[in-house]
C-alpha cells in the first residue's frame, strides 16, 4: 500500500497543466479519482472549465511561432532530453498509472512507461525526417518544391485505457512537427498526462507547447474541438464519440485525425500452432483487462481445432491471478471504473439468454469484492450477429466461433463495423499471406496479437477511425505540405496569358 501514488500531494496544485505549470480548474465541478482496486478516493480536483481551455489555447498560440520556427535539430534535442526525463521518472510514472487505472504495476513497468520512453526517443528522432518531393522544373521556367509546415494549435482528447501512451501518441508526433497542443485527458485519468507534460518542461520544452486540460467530455471537450484557434483535432476513444467530434470539427474546417474502437478477430486454421494460438488468445484478450482497443475479442477457430481450443482457453483463463495491482504477481487488475464493470457484466448477463458462458462471467468474491473486479470470461455458441460478437465490450471477454472454409473464416473476420487490428494464426505462408491481404484492418498480426512498435503506424479501416498513430505517418498527419513555385523567366508577358488576353501583342 506504501507503495502507492500520493496524488492528493503530488497535484495539490490542481489537474490543469497550462502555460508550464500546474493550476486548479474554475468550472466550480469537482472531480474525485477513484482507485478501482478499492473504490477509495485517491484524488479530488476541480475540473477544468471553458476558461481553462480559452487560457490553454492562448498559452499554446504564444508558445506556437517560436517552437515552429526550432530547427529540427533543436526540437530533437528537447525531445531526446525529454525521453531522458521519463526514463528517469518510470517508477513514479508506472506507479501513477497502476493506481489510476488499476492496471498491474508488472504492466506498467514493461509496457506503458518503456513504450512511451521509447515513442519519445523515436519521435525525437523523427523530428529530422521530414520528407518531400524533391525541388524541381516540373513546369518549364518555374522551380517547385514542397515545405512541410506545421499545422499550429493542435487540439486533442484521449480515453482513459492507456492514459500514458495516449498522452504521448497525441503529444509526440505534434510537437515533432512544430505544433503546440491542448490534450484532454479522461476525466478519471489525469496523473500520467500531467506528469508526461511536467516531463516535457523540465526537458527545456518551452512553456505553453504542451498543455493539458482536465475536464469533461461533453463541456470541456467540446469547446475544445470547436475552438476557433485550434487548426487540428486528434481525438482517441469510442466510436460514438468520435462521430459527435467530426459533426463538431466540421463547423470550423479542421483537420480531424481519429483513432476509434476495435472488435480484433483472432482467426485460427486448422495448421496453426494449438499451444501458441491458446496462449497468444488468453494474452491478448485479457491485457490491461481487455481494454485495450486492440484486444483480442472474437476468435474464429477452424472446426477441427475448434475444441480444443475451447478448452484449452478455458483451462488457461481460469489460471491467470486478479488482484492488487501493485503486488507484482498480479496478472490482471480491476477494470478502470466500478459504472465500467457493471457495462461489461451486462453484455455477458444478455448473452446467457442465447450463448454459453464456458468460464468467468461473475466478478471475485472476498478481498477482491470491493474493486471493480471482472473475472476472465469466455463465450461461446453466439451467433455472428449477436451483441456479444459485434459490439465493443472492452472488458476481459472472449467470444469464440467455429468455422468450416478458409473463406467463411476471412469473410467472419470482416464481419463487424470495425477494422483497427486483427490477427491469422496458421503455419501456412499462403494462407496466412491471404489473411493479411483480405482481413480489412489497420494491422494484421500472423502468429501473434497485440505487440505495437514506435516505427510502425496504429489506426483503423472502416468506423475504427482514419489517420495513424505512431510511426512517421503520424508525423505527417501533424503537418501541412506546401507547394512553393517560382517563376524563372523574369517575363512580364507569359505565355499561357494567352488564355486571358487572346492574341494581343
Ligand atoms: P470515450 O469515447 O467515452 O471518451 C474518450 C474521450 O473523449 C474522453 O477524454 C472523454 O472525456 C472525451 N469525450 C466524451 N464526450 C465527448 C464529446 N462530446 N466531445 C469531445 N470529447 C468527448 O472513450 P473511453 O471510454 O474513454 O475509451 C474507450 C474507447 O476508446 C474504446 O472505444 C476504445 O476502443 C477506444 N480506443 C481506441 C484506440 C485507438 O487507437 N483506436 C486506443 C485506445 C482506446
Amino acid at each position: 500500500m506504501d507503495n502507492r501514488f500520493q496524488a492528493q500531494d503530488r497535484f495539490a496544485d490542481g489537474a490543469q497543466y497550462i502555460g508550464g505549470r500546474l493550476r486548479p480548474g474554475t468550472s466550480g465541478q469537482m472531480h474525485h479519482v477513484i482507485d478501482p482496486a478499492t473504490g477509495d478516493k485517491v484524488y479530488t480536483y476541480e475540473r477544468a472549465g471553458r476558461a481553462e481551455v480559452d487560457a490553454a489555447v492562448s498559452a499554446a498560440r504564444e508558445a506556437l511561432p517560436g517552437w515552429a520556427a526550432a530547427t529540427p535539430g533543436e526540437r530533437s534535442d528537447a525531445m531526446h532530453r525529454f525521453a531522458s526525463v521519463l526514463a528517469e521518472r518510470a517508477d513514479e510514472l508506472a506507479r501513477a498509472e497502476s493506481l489510476q487505472c488499476g492496471k498491474p504495476i508488472k504492466l506498467t513497468t514493461e509496457f506503458d512507461v518503456p513504450g512511451t520512453v521509447d515513442n519519445t526517443a523515436f519521435f525525437a528522432g523523427a523530428a529530422r525526417h521530414l520528407e518531400g518531393k524533391s525541388a524541381g522544373e516540373y513546369e518549364r521556367d518555374h522551380t517547385s518544391y514542397i515545405r512541410r509546415e506545421p499545422i499550429g494549435v493542435v487540439g486533442s482528447i484521449a480515453p482513459w485505457n492507456y492514459p500514458l501512451q495516449m498522452a504521448a501518441w497525441k503529444v509526440l508526433p505534434a510537437i515533432a512537427a512544430g505544433n503546440a497542443i491542448v490534450l484532454k485527458p479522461a476525466e478519471l485519468t489525469p496523473f500520467t498526462s500531467l506528469l508526461f507534460a511536467e516531463a516535457a518542461t523540465e526537458a527545456g520544452i518551452p512553456d505553453g507547447v504542451v498543455n493539458i486540460v482536465t475536464g469533461a467530455g461533453r463541456d470541456v471537450g467540446e469547446h475544445l474541438v470547436g475552438h476557433p484557434d485550434v487548426a487540428m483535432t486528434s481525438f482517441t476513444g469510442s466510436t460514438g464519440v468520435g462521430k459527435r467530434v467530426a459533426e463538431v470539427a466540421t463547423a470550423t474546417v479542421k483537420r480531424l485525425h481519429l483513432e476509434l474502437g476495435g472488435k480484433a478477430p483472432f482467426v485460427v486454421f486448422d495448421d496453426a500452432d494449438l499451444e501458441a494460438a491458446v496462449h497468444g488468445a488468453v494474452a491478448a484478450s485479457l491485457i490491461n483487462a481487455g481494454q485495450d482497443c486492440t484486444a483480442a475479442t472474437r476468435a474464429y477457430v477452424q472446426r477441427p481445432l475448434y475444441d480444443a481450443f475451447v478448452s484449452g482457453v478455458a483451462d488457461l483463463m481460469r489460471t491467470v491471478r486478479l488482484g492488487d495491482p501493485f503486488d507484482p504477481s498480479t496478472d490482471m487488475g480491476p477494470l478502470v471504473s466500478h459504472v465500467h464493470r457493471d457495462r461489461v457484466a451486462g453484455f455477458v448477463e444478455r448473452a446467457r439468454s442465447y450463448a454459453t458462458v464456458v468460464t468467468g462471467g461473475g466478478v471475485p468474491q472476498g478481498e477482491l469484492a470491493k474493486g471493480a473486479y471482472y473475472l476472465p470470461t469466455l463465450v461461446t455458441g453466439a451467433a455472428q450477429d449477436s451483441e456479444v460478437v459485434q459490439s465493443e465490450i472492452f472488458g476481459p471477454v472472449l467470444a469464440v466461433l467455429p468455422f468450416d472454409s478458409d473463406d467463411e473464416g476471412i469473410a467472419l473476420a470482416n464481419d463487424t463495423p470495425y477494422g483497427l487490428a486483427a490477427s491469422a494464426w496458421s503455419r501456412d505462408i499462403y494462407r496466412a499471406n491471404r489473411a493479411t491481404r483480405e482481413i480489412k484492418a489497420g494491422c494484421v498480426w500472423v502468429n501473434d496479437h497485440i505487440p505495437i512498435i514506435s516505427e510502425m503506424p496504429h489506426g483503423g479501416y472502416k468506423a475504427s477511425g482514419y489517420g495513424k498513430d505512431m510511426s512517421s505517418y503520424s508525423l505527417e498527419e501533424y503537418t501541412q505540405v506546401k507547394h512553393v513555385m517560382y517563376d524563372n523567366s523574369a517575363v512580364a508577358r507569359k505565355d499561357w496569358h494567352r488564355t486571358i488576353f487572346g492574341d494581343r501583342p
